[in-house]
């Protein structure tokens, strides 16, 4: 007769396993680091011939912050980070004060981490150097994807260069014109969503005077925002102008801009918004259309799914691109840890992320309007999109999985 029964579930987790992933932006770096913080292999392959990250400024919201520490770049992020207290929306001609958005020691404390303001490449290069200092052959540059097989539970990625490469799974993170995604559901172009996107970076000295009210600013127009914050110890500016258009024909990321055309289309903004954009020396303005993409039913087919743009591409007014990026790689890795099988890894990640990043690429088209409405002055006593949709209330380490 048996008295006691003692059942020992046994659970085995997934260790070593390799993980390709397509693309070092800062959403493949993330889920790199992840991935690498329990215990699997990765391999990164990235077209471009070095890194180094277009764009200048990124804000880190706390939800993002909870993601960039879960990799492990807290500490980073404290000592580089920018920590505006006070951000105003202001009215694009008055400079009327429309609302505040408190960023200061109770904020911290509600959502329990910082709210940064960094340089783009700042971020991305310790995303890259923690990776390489896990693993310092991780990362595979001039590695252009072209296609993928899947079978015997294993994945081979095909280079344009004509190599391949075998894991156990792949994440493609190729951004917006995702060709992982393409290989999975089929090509569709992205949406051209009739905005385009100025930015520019200028030496803080020469135009502190212009930076009020407050250190992180956004001036709400007609068809037109203009956001510029500090980064790189207060010694830079970085600001960027996004405008409704009819036409962009232009491709790239990094079509270079002169001052006279964002003074045409930010001429009646104020003499603030206007000395900073004059004090742009040559050579650091750039402009660039925006596209999204409606949003996808399904992220994953076997062992190959998607990250960040490549998954769900969205437009900037609420500042998520990027954090949406951060919370996938941060949820990819616990995913990892947590399932016993590389299956259940990727389905638990895409039940976790997808209601979730739905949510706020929607939002995202809505905030558009809000933000450049033709009366910026119903604006008066709003509170910004991330605040009233409570975005920052989302915590990589805790949610559920
Ligand atoms: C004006 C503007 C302001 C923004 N501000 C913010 C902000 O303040 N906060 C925020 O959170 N987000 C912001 N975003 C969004 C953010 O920039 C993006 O969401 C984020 O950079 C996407 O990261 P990713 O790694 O998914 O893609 P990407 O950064 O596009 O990286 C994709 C990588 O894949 C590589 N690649 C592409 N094709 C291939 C291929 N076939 N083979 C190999 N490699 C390939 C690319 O070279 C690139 O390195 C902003 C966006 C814009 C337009």
């Amino acid at each position: 007769m048996v008295d006691d029964v003692l059942i020992v579930v046994v659970t085995r987790f997934m260790k070593n396993a390799h993980i390709l992933i397509v693309g070092a932006g800062i959403g493949g770096l993330t889920a790199a680091l992840a991935l690498q913080r329990v215990g699997h292999k990765v391999s990164v392959f990235e077209t471009a011939p070095q890194l180094g990250e277009v764009g200048a400024g990124l804000t880190i919201s706390p939800n993002a912050t909870h993601a960039l520490e879960y990799v492990g770049l807290g500490p980073y992020m404290a000592e580089h980070g920018d920590r505006p207290e006070t951000g105003a929306s202001v009215h694009y001609q008055t400079g009327e004060v429309l609302y505040y958005t408190q960023r200061d020691s109770e904020f911290r404390v509600k959502f329990g981490a910082e709210y940064y303001q960094i340089h783009r490449a700042d971020v991305h290069g310790a995303l890259a150097d923690a990776v390489r200092a896990n693993d310092a052959g991780a990362i595979h540059l001039n590695h252009t994807f072209k296609s993928f097989s899947q079978s015997g539970g294993k994945v081979t990625a095909t280079f344009s260069n004509g190599q391949n490469f075998t894991g156990d799974a792949m994440v493609g993170c190729d951004g917006v014109r995702s060709v992982v995604r393409a290989e999975l559901f089929g090509a569709q172009d992205p949406r051209f969503t009739g905005q385009v996107a100025f930015r520019g970076l200028v030496d803080a000295d020469p135009v502190r005077e212009h930076i009020v009210p407050t250190p992180s600013s956004t001036a709400l127009g007609p068809g037109r925002i203009f956001t510029r914050y500090f980064v790189r110890n207060r010694k830079l500016v970085n600001f960027v102008g996004i405008a409704r258009t009819d036409a962009w024909k232009e491709e790239g990321w990094s079509i270079s801009a002169t001052v006279d055309e964002m003074l045409s289309v930010y001429g009646d903004f104020n003499e603030h918004t206007r000395a900073i954009i004059k004090s742009t020396p040559p050579g650091r303005l750039f402009k660039w259309g925006l596209f999204d993409r409606d949003p996808l039913a399904q992220w994953t087919k076997g062992r190959v799914t998607l990250l960040g743009d490549a998954a769900h591409a969205m437009l900037p007014f609420l500042g998520m691109g990027a954090a949406m990026g951060l919370e996938d790689g941060a949820i990819m890795g616990r995913c990892f840890e947590a399932a016993s099988t590389i299956e259940e890894a990727l389905s638990r990640y895409e039940a976790a992320r997808k209601e979730r990043t739905t949510m706020v690429l929607l939002n995202s088209r809505k905030q558009a309007g809000l933000y450049q409405s033709d009366n910026p002055a119903s604006m008066r006593g709003q509170s910004s999109g991330e605040t009233r949709l409570g975005l920052f209330n989302y915590n990589v380490n805790t949610v559920p999985i």
